[in-house]
Parts: C-alpha cells; structure tokens; sequence
C-alpha cells in the first residue's frame, strides 16, 4: 500500500489494560466497493486520498487492507437501554486507531459493521448499507448545522449481504469521533468494582478531553460540571434545530460531548413537543421534550459511577454530585433562553422573553406549524405556507415580537444577523433523506451526493433550495427503525 495518505496514528487507548477492549481485527469482506469519500473531512484530517485507486480505497475503508501502525481493538462498555443496565460493547465496531491530525487533534477512527466481536451477543456484527448510509448524511448535516458530532469519513459495501427482515446489501462506515468513550465506559468500569480501574480511565479521559482539569481540586467532581456543560449545550443544540436522538441510552452519550451513534434519529417538522419518530419507542421516554429530562438522567448515571473518586466518604460524595447535578435545571433553563432569543433575533435579556418565547411555540403546536420553516418566515424568506401566517394570533404575536426585537440597543443588522447564525434555511427533511436512502439503495447515488452537499450550507440562502424545504403530506405517521 502507498505511504503517501499521511496516516499519523498513536493509540492511547489500545495501550489500556484488558478490561477496557479486546484486541481485535475487522473481519475480511468479500467483495469491497468503496461508495462514498467525504474529501472535506480527510483534508481537515489531513489525509490524502487522492493518488489512491479505487480499488486500494475499497480495501482500505473495509479493514481488509490497515494502515500501517493502526493497532484494533472493540471497546467494552455497558449502557443503560431505555432504562435498563445492560452489558454491551462494541459488537459491531473495531476501532482501529488514534489519528493525530497537523494541528495535534487526536481523533478515532472507527470502523462499523466490521465483523464480530467479544460483544456482540447474538448480533452478526454487520451493518446494512442503507442505516449506514444514513448516518452518513444526518452526522455531516449536523456538523453543518455547527452541532457537536462525530463525523463520518466513508461508506464502502462489503459484497456481502446481511440478513434482517430481508436480505440488505452489507457496507462499513468509517467513523471519526474526538473519542468513543461513553457514560456506559464508566458504567462498565464502575461496576467492576476495581478503584484501580476506576483511576485508570478517569486519569485517561482528563488527560485526554479535559486536560484544564488536571490541577483541579477535586477533579472528579470538576469532570461531572464539566461533561454537565457539554452536555447541556449539545442538547440545546438538538433542542435548536429540531433534532431527535431517538435513542439516549447512556452508551449513545460521549463523555467528550458530541452527538453519536446515529440510528433512529430525525428531525422534527410541525412542532410538538411530544414527538417520537423511533418505532421501538412506544412509551415515548426519548421524545423531542424530554430530552433534556433525559440527558439530566444519564448525568446522574454518571455521576454515581463517579463517587468513589469524588470523596472518601461515601455519604459526602453523594452529597458533592448531588448538588452539582441539581444544578443542571437552571443552567438547562438558563441556556434554552438564550438559546431561543437568539433564534428570534433578542439581544440582551428581558423577564416577558421566555413568555414570548413560549406564546409562539404555543401557537406552532396548537396550530400544528412547521418548527424550521416558521424562523425562515420570521427572517422574512418565503416558504411556500406563508398563508399560515396570515391569522389575528399571530400577527398580534408578531407585534410584540417586533416591539421587543427593536429595545436593548437591537439594530437591525445585529438582529439579523443573529437570526441567521441560529436558524437554518434546512434541515434534512425526513421524506427526502428517506427517497435519496431508497435511490441510493437501488444504486442512484446522485440525489444522496446532491442533498449532502446542499446540506453542507444550512444557514446560507442557496438557489433553488424551495423543494427542500417542503413538508411531506405523509409524514404524520413517519416511524425509523434502529439502525442494524
Ligand atoms: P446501538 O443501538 O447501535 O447503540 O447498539 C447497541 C449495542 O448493540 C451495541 O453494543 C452495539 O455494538 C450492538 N449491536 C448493534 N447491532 C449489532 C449487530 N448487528 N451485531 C452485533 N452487535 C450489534
Ligand atoms: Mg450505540
């Protein structure tokens, strides 16, 4: 294989003790076709493609062919499942080594649907192309959308097929992620009931996300304000754009703060509160609003896995992270304001804010209006139910809107301006990720390649973007299914 692709691997955490991973090679495939290189994210990476055939690139991105210096491993961690402990792993992932990038960023890459592995319990240890695909699309449109995430550098099919309900092509996604070390790692070692362990990874995780931690006097507990921050930011995030997980176990949530493991997520059109897309998500615990309810959740999960090395005394410990997790509901509040003025375009703070704020969202669910496209209507771009607009509530909305927008030294521009840095012009829309899903399954990747890339620009007022901005007439009973 050529040198010249500028690999730079140094791996920490293949270094960790058995515990923590199983040393492991990505099985072999058949019949490797690489289908998608995301060229932008490799030259971020520093990496270089470009003298590679097609041939060495399908051998590359499928594990038949490793770099040079990778060194593989499958991580262990457990995970609550929809709120049961679970022991899981990774049962269809090789991680196959630490890239450090020019500017010293260490980044994993990660291969999914590799094979099996030591946990991967009754699974076969593949991937379908189309969840893969998938998650392709959504991590890059949330990167876009400037949201913390794991990315996703290329899709390659196996030449083989994977049995679900049907027979499904088989591919690999290469995924890149700051780590993959999850609440469940913590879980896992937790509940091993080795301080030692404990120390291991915790000094592990400092040194490697949160090194301004180090000389902190108590660093553990600084780690759980810490990863409570992330946290609370990314789900504000989500809570911005519309995004809906769809599945928050504590395993699907990265200690490093970025949005992982992309499988029944979607994003909502017509605001409700209270919507689910997941099929298995009968009882609706991962629903848009609950959200944040959910993320305080895994935080506590957290923070217990935390206690023997916030203070001596157990009692005392508890006591420690008790307060730092109760403190999660204000800054939560506190951030979504914000968050929420600066997608109407408010400087500064107000008390009547959150009820002006909330009077709108009132009239989106009552009135069932679409969530991305009412910002677009705000900032004065036409979308195609302007009509919906036209009524007494909202218009009387939008005079005190107006009012407030023009006090605390508001210009124009500012306002403007802070509008179109928050609100995107796109999403992915769910029917459309679905028809370009089902084309490029039928092997047509052109409407995939052309959706990625107007996805590329979300806050920037492209040509002839109308046809993606349009609701489905179908899309009331739309379900996803869990990415196997
Ligand atoms: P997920 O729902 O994708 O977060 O996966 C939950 C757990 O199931 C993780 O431990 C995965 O590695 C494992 N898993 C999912 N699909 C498969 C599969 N096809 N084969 C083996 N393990 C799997
Ligand atoms: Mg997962």
């Amino acid at each position: 294989m050529k040198n010249n692709i500028n690999w730079n691997f140094d791996n920490t955490y293949s270094k960790l003790p058995e515990p923590f991973r199983e040393k492991i090679n990505p099985v072999k495939v058949k019949n490797p076709k690489l289908i998608l290189l995301n060229e932008s994210l490799a030259k971020d990476l520093n990496l270089d493609f470009s003298e590679i055939s097609q041939t060495e690139l399908s051998a590359i991105f499928t594990g038949n062919e490793l770099p040079k210096n990778s060194n593989s491993i499958a991580q262990a961690y457990a995970g609550h499942q929809f709120g049961h402990f679970t022991m899981l792993g990774d049962g269809r992932a090789v991680l196959i080594g630490e890239h450090v990038s020019k500017n010293n960023h260490r980044y994993d890459i990660q291969f999914k649907g590799s094979g099996k592995t030591a946990f991967s319990r009754n699974g076969d240890g593949r991937a379908a192309l189309g969840p893969m695909l998938r998650e392709y699309l959504i991590s890059e449109a949330m990167y876009a959308l400037n949201i913390p995430t794991t990315r996703s550098l290329a899709v390659a099919k196996t030449g083989e097929n994977v049995i679900r309900e049907t027979q499904l092509e088989g591919a690999i996604l290469t995924r890149v992620a700051s780590s993959h070390i999850r609440v469940g790692t913590f879980q896992y070692i937790a509940a091993r009931n080795k301080k030692g362990e404990l120390e291991t990874l915790f000094d592990y995780v400092v040194k490697r996300h949160y090194p301004e931690i180090e000389n902190s006097k108590n660093k553990a507990l600084d780690l759980l304000k810490v990863v409570l921050d992330k946290q609370i930011d990314l789900v504000v995030n989500w809570m911005r754009v519309g995004f809906i997980h769809g599945v928050m176990n504590t395993d699907n949530m990265s200690i490093a703060g970025e949005t992982i493991d992309y499988g029944p997520c979607a994003f909502m059109d017509i605001y409700d509160p209270k919507t689910v897309f997941s099929s298995i998500d009968k009882l609706g615990r991962y629903a848009y609003c609950n959200q944040p309810v959910i993320t305080k959740w895994n935080l506590s999960r957290f923070a217990e896995c935390l206690i023997p090395l916030i203070d001596k005394d157990q009692d005392t410990a508890v006591k420690l992270a008790t307060e730092i997790i109760d403190t999660f509901e204000k800054t939560y509040e506190e951030k979504w304001l914000n968050m929420m003025r600066a997608k109407l375009g408010l400087i500064g703070s107000d008390k009547k804010d959150k009820y002006l704020i909330l009077d709108l969202l009132t009239w989106m669910h009552q009135n069932k209006v679409d969530y991305t496209n009412t910002f677009c209507h705000l900032m004065n771009f036409k979308i195609q139910e302007d009509n919906i607009y036209e009524g007494t509530d909202f218009s009387n909305w939008k005079k005190r809107w107006q009012e407030r927008s023009s006090s605390h030294d508001n210009s124009k521009e500012k306002h403007k301006k802070l509008m179109r840095s928050t609100n995107p012009l796109l999403i992915p829309r769910n029917h459309i990720v679905e028809n370009t899903l089902r084309d490029a399954d039928q092997g047509n990747l052109e409407p995939l390649l052309n959706f990625l890339k107007i996805l590329n620009s979300p806050y920037t007022d492209q040509k002839d973007i109308s046809e993606y901005q349009i609701l489905s007439s179908s899309n009331e009973n739309y379900q996803t299914f869990c990415g196997t």
